[in-house]
């Protein structure tokens, strides 16, 4: 059984990641890409996003996480998801075309 996902978040990541980030494989169009997501907290969250989940939006306040292709190389390929959302996309896809 593999465990090798640095997914204890006593163990703070080494290299560029922060320590609230981790990488999982994502649903986007390359699929098994890994992903860094981000979990946002409802004080981080100032405006107003659309899940590509489920095509609603994420409202002022409400945590949620972002994810980005680990290999797109950055911050300007992030969307912001529901966190219930993001946790069900391999079972219940992606409504919203990715990019
Ligand atoms: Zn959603």
């Amino acid at each position: 059984m593999p465990r090798r996902k640095p997914q204890q978040p006593s163990r703070p990541l080494t290299g560029a990641l922060f320590a609230h980030e981790r990488t999982e494989s994502g649903p986007g169009p390359h699929g098994g890409e890994q992903y860094v997501v981000r979990n946002i907290s409802g004080a981080q969250a100032g405006k107003v996003y659309r899940c590509p989940g489920c095509d609603h939006e994420i409202g002022r306040g409400v945590a949620h996480v972002v994810a980005w292709p680990v290999d797109f190389g950055g911050p300007d390929e992030r969307r912001h998801w529901h966190s219930g959302c993001w946790g069900g996309r391999h079972t219940r896809g992606v409504t919203r075309r990715w990019s």
